[in-house]
């Protein structure tokens, strides 16, 4: 576990880093919100990315994201960032900012009746499997804009964007054309005006390729290693 130092000085490198992708892409810093990937790092971890002054955070299994709730009482924006089974949603309904793994109309439907149900509405995106990986969770590029269109009537749910998991590289490069698909699909399914769907959001970039994905339009980025170094599976 880093202390507190480190964080501080790794968070340091990645908003440099941030900085300068957004400036090579002529964007404004402000168009890209960093999301702390916590998972699999404790609560302790949690805070002290939190006295560095990040309040916006992601995890990817519902239990471990209800239980560092529980322990921190400052206000965080939690960010649903791993898949989603149906028989989980109640446990988080209300409690996040945006579910960025919503890789099923299925899904949607079972998000929107809990918010219906909690009297609220909750901000998703369509997880996309860009690669089509086997190991991939995520629609395929071709079935977005149909389950967009069916997720876009129901009443408790809100479409954002897109959100996507490059295959794992090396070499961030190799992720560019999977962000620039994504963008693609992002400002073809925006174009079509279709009620109850934005495309404002493009969740992509982690700790290996997040300048890329800046620079290819990225809104949201996720960085977990890059932050909070390796993580521990044992917890
Ligand atoms: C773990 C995870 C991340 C963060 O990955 P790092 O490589 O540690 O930055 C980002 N997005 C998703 C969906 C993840 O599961």
């Amino acid at each position: 576990m880093l202390t507190e130092n480190d964080i501080r000085i790794n968070l340091e490198n990645i908003e440099n880093r941030i900085k300068a992708a957004c400036e090579r892409a002529g964007r404004n810093r402000n168009e890209v919100e960093l999301i702390a990937v916590s998972k699999n790092n404790p609560a302790d971890c949690v805070r002290s990315a939190y006295n560095c002054g990040i309040t916006t955070f992601g995890e990817n299994r519902v239990q471990e994201m209800t239980g560092k709730m529980e322990v921190l009482e400052m206000p965080l924006n939690w960010h649903l960032i791993g898949h989603l089974q149906t028989n989980k949603v109640k446990y988080i309904i209300g409690k996040t900012k945006l579910i960025h793994s919503v890789d099923s109309v299925k899904l949607a439907k079972v998000i929107s009746e809990e918010s219906v149900k909690a009297g609220i509405v909750t901000d998703i995106l369509l997880e996309v499997n860009v690669a089509d990986e086997e190991s991939k969770f995520g629609l395929k590029p071709e079935e977005v804009e149909a389950a967009a269109v069916e997720a876009a009537v129901l009443k408790g749910v809100h479409i954002c964007g897109l959100m996507t998991v490059a295959p794992y590289t090396e070499d961030p490069e190799k992720s560019r054309p999977i962000f620039k698909q994504l963008k693609e699909l992002s400002v073809d399914i925006g174009r079509k005006n279709i009620d109850n769907i934005s495309m404002s959001v493009l969740s992509m970039g982690m700790t290996g390729d997040f300048e890329v994905a800046v620079e290819e339009g990225a809104t949201h980025i996720r960085v977990g290693t890059g932050i909070f170094g390796a993580r521990d599976y044992s917890i």
